[in-house]
């Protein structure tokens, strides 16, 4: 029989979800939804040392964000919760005793200290079957010894006992199967009694288990513990529900080898996290996509193809559409370099996607930020000047410099542009051309482009240079859309001041 598709996302609050994490999020969420299954959140917090408060919320807001939707989790709850690893220890505790009733595990006494001095003696130290009877630990030391060990309330560690010469096999979605040897590996520490909680690997496999998780989709630095987890599965006898294991290639730094880090993003000026992060210790602020201005969609579009393609040349893919296309046999076993030149340009054709309407009121606020009131246009003109300049920017704070001028007048004059095509005619010239533009029945682009073409023909002026001051005088530099949906929009009475005011300002 089938199983049911179960996959859970299992960050560990310890800082905000990075770039890769969200990602990891991402694939799970569209293979969950592909098939019918369901997205677990579940939260791995057994390392109280690097706990950090604030991280869980950050991952429910990116997530939510994101529009990657959890059906089972802390917030949602669920049939197999809770779901956050702290308030399960009783589950542990039961899990470690089985492994060492039946011989699979022991207690461990040895100190920091005489670790250290194990470490220092022996060439590549490894705590196993080599190793194991000359350290402090149940399976070196008497019966009674341990016991009054434990009764005195000594710290001890429960350690895997792993046989060695071993092959184990792992079976990867994506990498196929990969097969190591137990001697290589060494005996983990499953659960500590300072604290009662078990590490990362006990909880892991535990949870996976009593969740019913059927593919376990994580980065690909988790590859070196999945044989671990295997012989983990065998050693609880639950070797056949063991999920699937599907590890993700890693992100890479966009102009080189290596893991994408929170550095590149500094050094490259792109961020690394969904949402900005106010570090609760330091202080220090991390930047995030949504508040660098992008949109959500686009983030999403453009993770997705960070290791997966579609099988062809398909760029643009909204969540339905990736859910629909997404497969392992298309997800890359090297890593993904982080192109971030090519996540603005997701997010630029994810704007022009958006209608002028939409996009003027994400506006709204950055004119008001650069000091002018959008109250003082109506929405429709504020629409029309979006319209003329939306194919020129990546995020909607570029609308200000690309159409500023179709709500204040420029002040300053582009000086590159002055020196090559202000010469001492042009004072006459658009003089003239105030006249001619007087004279227009109708001021619509279509009506006035032909007139105004008319004259500087008839005249036998040089079209580029007439244009380009008459450009300079309404917009400030030789840039923009055309200029007759410019003067279109600004009307006839605005263009034919801004011609005046660049006749006075401009040299004479
Ligand atoms: N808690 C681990 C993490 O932070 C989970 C790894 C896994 O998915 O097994 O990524």
């Amino acid at each position: 029989m089938e199983r049911k598709v179960r996959v859970r996302f299992a960050p560990s609050p310890t800082g905000p979800l990075h770039i890769g994490g969200v990602r990891t999020a991402l694939y799970n969420y569209l293979f969950a939804r592909q098939n019918g299954g369901d997205m677990i959140l579940r939260i791995e917090d057994t390392d109280s040392q690097r706990f950090v408060p604030g991280a869980e919320d950050y991952i429910n807001e990116a997530l939510a964000w994101l529009g990657i939707e959890i059906d089972e989790g802390v917030r949602e709850g669920g049939p197999f919760g809770p779901y956050k690893q702290s308030e399960r220890r009783d589950i542990y505790r039961h899990y470690t005793q089985q492994l060492l009733d039946a011989g699979k595990a022991y207690l461990a006494f040895d100190t920091p200290e005489e670790l250290e001095k194990a470490r220092a003696e022996h060439k590549n130290f490894q705590y196993d079957a080599s190793t194991r009877m000359s350290m402090r630990n149940s399976l070196s030391l008497p019966a009674e010894e341990v016991k009054r060990l434990v009764d005195a309330g000594e710290k001890y560690v429960v350690r895997f006992k792993i046989e060695p010469g071993r092959d184990v096999e792992v079976n990867d979605l994506i990498r196929g199967k990969v097969t190591i040897n137990s001697s290589i590996l060494d005996d983990k520490v499953l659960y500590k009694s300072a604290d009662d909680l078990p590490t990362y690997h006990l909880a892991n496999i535990v949870d996976d288990h009593l969740m019913e998780v059927s593919h376990v989709i994580r980065g690909e630095e988790w590859l070196p513990s999945a044989p671990l987890h295997v012989l983990l599965y065998e050693a609880f006898g639950w070797i056949d529900t063991m999920p699937e294991f599907v590890h993700l290639p890693l992100l890479l730094k966009p102009d080189g080898k290596g893991k994408l880090s929170k550095r590149d993003g500094d050094r490259l000026g792109f961020p690394v996290f969904p949402l900005e992060w106010h570090d609760p210790k330091s202080g220090e602020i991390s930047s995030g996509y949504r508040e660098r201005g992008y949109l959500p969609e686009a983030v999403v579009n453009f993770l997705a193809l960070l290791g997966w393609n579609p099988g062809d040349d398909t760029e643009i893919m909204d969540m339905a559409t990736l859910i629909e296309k997404f497969s392992f046999d298309h997800c890359s076993r090297s890593g993904a370099k982080f192109d971030f030149e090519k996540g603005k340009w997701f997010n630029h054709k994810y704007l022009l996607e958006l209608s002028d309407m939409d996009l003027t009121q994400m506006f709204k606020p950055v004119m008001k930020a650069n000091g002018a009131d959008p109250a003082a246009w109506s929405d429709e003109y504020i629409a029309r000047a979006v319209g003329l300049v939306k194919g020129r920017i990546n995020f909607v704070d570029d609308l200000w410099a690309q159409s500023k001028f179709f709500f204040v007048e420029p002040t300053e004059y582009e000086e590159k542009a002055v020196r090559k095509r202000w010469n001492e005619d042009m004072p006459r010239i658009m003089g003239e051309l105030i006249e001619v533009l007087e004279g227009l029945e109708d001021f619509s682009a279509a009506a006035a482009e032909p007139v105004v073409l008319g004259w500087i023909a008839d005249k036998g002026y040089h079209l580029g240079n007439v244009m380009n001051a008459f450009r300079l005088t309404v917009v400030g530099e030789c840039k923009g859309p055309h200029m007759f949906d410019i003067t279109e929009l600004l009307g006839r009475d605005e263009t034919i001041r801004r011609i005046r005011l660049g006749i006075e300002r401009l040299p004479h």
